[in-house]
């Protein structure tokens, strides 16, 4: 579930990270501007057709981040820890740290969005009216367009499902009307897979009818709605059930450890630090403290020409970006974080000395260690 993502700038206090896959967006919808502009005006200079392309990508970049934006300033406004926004490959999403949340404020904060995408589409269209209308010309033309786009990204947004905004509406509602949050959740979360499979099959039926490639992204948008709405649905499950779980019950206790100065090549050739975990405890080479914690992934991914030269600091995930939590610390309250941050590993500490490593794999685990116990489903 934790994947890397590209820090590309910080606006208003927000990190907006890029993930992998919005290069691959950027490139369909350079090629997919160009080809609707040479399509319309025939008599377009290629190179110029491909500048409008790009000029319009960045726009359709833009207002998609204006979207995320107006999630992540209202959260903040009410209250919401916003750590971030990321833009993947079927838009943004905008993380916020959990913390006691009301059904009002969520709502608010997830209408914004689409609002947000609505008055920007709607703003496009208008000035492109205004210079004239799209008959003026290719840059009047994609103005028009990218207006539409906006309307039509505020009106998918607002359909009633998880991930989608308009499941955070859907849910935020029936927790006011039912006072349950989880219920909620549940509600929205099978919404979100119901609405995820009519994608599926409207893109199946219209690839078999008309044989148009197009369908193929209904399906696809389809197949990734119906995965993110059953692993919000599957999260808030194990949230109920860590509630009141502490640290120390997950944890793997006495991880191995490293010295930061020791280079990438030895650690990974060590074979007593990975005969258990992949996850190993840094330690400054004077004193001996506890500085940060690297996975064998993370060391691995250093290029083999650079591992003898490189130290396990320079790539380790240090304790002054994400701290150590208490041992008596409630796992369900740090759910989110096991799930989204980097390397999907919370290191554990008692009285200041590290003591364990939980990882992602861990909670699925514990849970099917209760669950075999016959604990409460
Ligand atoms: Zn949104």
């Amino acid at each position: 579930m934790a994947r890397s993502t590209w820090r590309v700038a910080r606006l208003a206090g927000v990190d907006v990270r890029i993930d992998p896959s919005w290069i691959l967006i950027l490139f369909l919808i350079v090629s997919s501007f160009d080809a609707r502009i040479v399509a319309a005006f025939p008599g377009t200079e290629p190179a110029s057709g491909l500048l409008l392309a790009l000029a319009g990508a960045i726009v359709f970049f833009g207002s998609v981040l204006v979207h995320e934006l107006a999630h992540a300033l209202v959260g903040r406004r009410r209250g919401y820890q916003v750590t971030g926004i990321t833009l993947f490959v079927f838009g943004g999403a905008t993380h916020a740290k959990v913390a006691d949340r009301r059904p009002g404020d969520e709502l608010l904060v997830s209408v914004v969005g689409p609002l947000t995408s609505g008055l920007v589409g709607a703003g496009l269209l208008l000035l492109a009216s205004w210079l004239g209308g799209p008959d003026r010309g290719a840059p009047v033309w994609l103005l028009a367009w990218l207006g539409t786009i906006n309307l039509f990204l505020a009106a998918f947004n607002l359909l009633p499902g998880l991930p989608l905004d308009g499941g955070r509406v859907l849910r935020s509602l029936v927790w006011a009307r039912t006072g349950n949050p989880v219920l909620a959740t549940r509600v929205a979360s099978r919404a979100g897979v119901l609405l995820g499979y009519v994608l599926i099959a409207l893109g199946l039926a219209s690839l078999v009818t008309t044989g148009d490639l197009g369908g193929l992204w209904s399906v696809a948008i389809g197949w990734f709605l119906a995965d993110a709405a059953r692993r919000e649905g599957a999260t808030s499950r194990w949230r109920r059930r860590l509630r009141g779980v502490p640290a120390a019950a997950l944890m793997e206790p006495d991880p191995p450890r490293v010295r930061g100065d020791v280079d990438v090549a030895s650690a990974i050739a060590d074979p007593s630090l990975w005969r258990r975990r992949d996850t190993a405890v840094v330690e400054e080479p004077a004193a001996g403290d506890s500085v940060g914690v690297v996975t064998l992934r993370r060391l691995t991914a250093v290029r083999p020409e650079h591992r003898s030269a490189t130290p396990v600091a320079d790539v380790m995930d240090p304790f002054s970006r994400h701290p150590p939590v208490d041992v008596h610390s409630d796992v369900g309250r740090m759910l989110d974080g096991l799930l989204s941050e980097r390397d999907g590993t919370v290191t554990v500490a008692d009285g200041g000395r590290v003591v364990g490593v939980i990882r992602q794999a861990d909670v699925g685990r514990w849970l099917q260690r209760q669950h075999a116990r016959g604990a409460a489903p």
